[in-house]
């Protein structure tokens, strides 16, 4: 197996490719097919492999990289405070975490007020579930079919898309709801919200929490009716339930608005975040409560932490990041340009037959592709992507890769999130690509 890892590589992959193929578990993959490109440098929203090729980034990455490559403050103050302190026990603090606690008190809407940290999306999902669990004293998680919270046990039980199949059953007292997807669905939207309303009824006051992305990012960037969201948390309170709304993608400038939240005008009684929190600089998921569940745990144990929640590197970036998004006026940005966007995928729905709906808002974007526009067929099936690995939408995907730039998908959409520094010219480029990646599926 050296051999393999180091005579410049098999499938053309160089010798680091070749050597982190042989030697790294590659995530959500049949490892026969994980075929990693080796990164050697990025700048604004480009990114540039070994061999020299250079990709626009119109997905930010994991729709994560929210301020681009080129975010010097954020990389000096993470190397600052690593060179002072590279890391204290939780029990201890430093300005970085004390600020960025305030910065998101400040930021978020309502009475949210006061924040657990952690290292992940996942795992700000899973203190929102044990958060919720204990302040309520009540078990269930009524969360919706597409969604996806996190891969660890509590996130993966509450995750309603196709990669939950492999961990079932997960934890207990987790209950599956339809989606607001007009596009997709039998069900009306606000007619689904009403079945919401009718489940809890039915699990008779058991419910701890509602778990919602308040636009579904990785299950096809799903925006509800403007008067979705505070009718769900008018019903979930009704049935002495929270609502919990998981801002892992949707937060930090994402939709043109702090937080996916923001846009229908509601404040959740938990918000978790990660992702956009340190632009990607660094992992830091944060969990933010209202001062009112706050108080519950001043005589109640929270039995639940990590070695690295706060990580002073990572709060030094997410309080550097958050600074930046003020500063360089970047969710305003991301609103205007964000508009433009919008009108340019709309312009590829009428050019393009397999493009059977764009939708979205700000930097947050979803192209579904279907066999027939006027039939809403679908390329693959949601299953497909577990059994097969391979969809159409892949293939689009491959070519605008293979064309310069990097555009994720799930299922049958192409999900549009670029950093939020993109300008227009930039857009202009990558729907260029996108326009002729197209022509392969329809
Ligand atoms: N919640 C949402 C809405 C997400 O999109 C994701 C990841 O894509 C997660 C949670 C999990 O975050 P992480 O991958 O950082 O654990």
């Amino acid at each position: 197996s050296d051999e393999c890892a180091t005579d410049g590589g098999t499938d053309g992959l160089n010798e680091v490719e070749a050597m982190d193929k042989e030697y790294v578990f590659g995530t959500w993959s049949y490892q026969k097919e994980v075929s990693p490109t080796e990164m050697v440098d990025s700048e604004g929203v480009y990114f540039t492999d070994a061999r020299g090729e250079r990709r626009l980034d119109f997905s930010g990455q994991l729709m994560c990289a929210n301020l681009g490559y080129s975010a010097d403050r954020v990389a000096d103050a993470m190397a600052e405070q690593a060179r002072r302190g590279p890391y204290f026990a939780p029990s201890m603090t430093t300005e970085n975490r004390a600020r960025l606690g305030k910065h998101l008190a400040d930021i978020t809407p309502g009475e949210l007020s006061k924040t657990f940290f952690s290292t992940s999306g996942t795992e700000a999902v899973e203190a929102a579930i044990k958060i919720a669990r204990l302040y309520t004293g009540k078990h269930k998680i009524v969360s919706r079919y597409r969604s996806y919270h996190g891969a660890t046990y509590g996130s993966i039980s509450v995750t309603g898309d196709p990669r939950r199949l492999m961990a079932e059953p997960g934890i207990p007292g987790t209950i599956k709801a339809p989606d607001p997807y007009a596009y997709g669905s039998t069900l009306d939207p606000m007619e689904s919200l009403e079945y919401i309303g009718e489940m809890l009824m039915l699990e008779g006051d058991t419910v701890a929490a509602v778990l919602v992305e308040p636009v579904v990012g990785s299950n096809g960037i799903l925006v509800p009716p403007k008067e979705y969201l505070p009718r769900l948390k008018e019903i979930a309170h009704d049935h002495g339930a929270l609502l919990i709304a998981d801002e892992v993608m949707a937060g930090f400038g994402r939709t043109g608005e702090w937080f996916g939240c923001d846009v229908f005008d509601v404040a959740p009684d938990i918000m978790t975040m990660a992702k956009g929190l340190t632009g990607a600089y660094a992992p830091l998921g944060a969990t933010v409560v209202t001062g009112e569940i706050a108080a519950h745990f001043e005589e109640n144990m929270f039995c639940h932490g990590h070695t690295y929640a706060g990580h002073p590197v990572a709060v030094a970036a997410g309080r550097a990041a958050v600074e930046t998004y003020i500063e360089d006026d970047l969710i305003d940005h991301a609103r205007s340009v964000g508009d433009y966007l919008g009108d340019r995928l709309d312009e590829l729905a009428e050019d393009h037959p397999s493009v059977g709906e764009t939708r979205g808002v700000g930097l947050f974007r979803g192209v579904e592709l279907t066999k027939r526009s006027d039939r809403r067929e679908p390329f693959g099936h949601r299953k497909d992507k577990i059994s097969t690995g391979k969809t159409v939408v892949d293939e689009v995907s491959g070519e605008a890769w293979d064309d310069g730039v990097y555009l994720a998908n799930m299922i049958n959409t192409l999900i549009i999130a670029p950093p939020l520094v993109i300008s227009e010219d930039e857009i202009d480029e990558a729907v260029a690509v996108l326009d002729d990646a197209l022509r392969h599926s329809d």
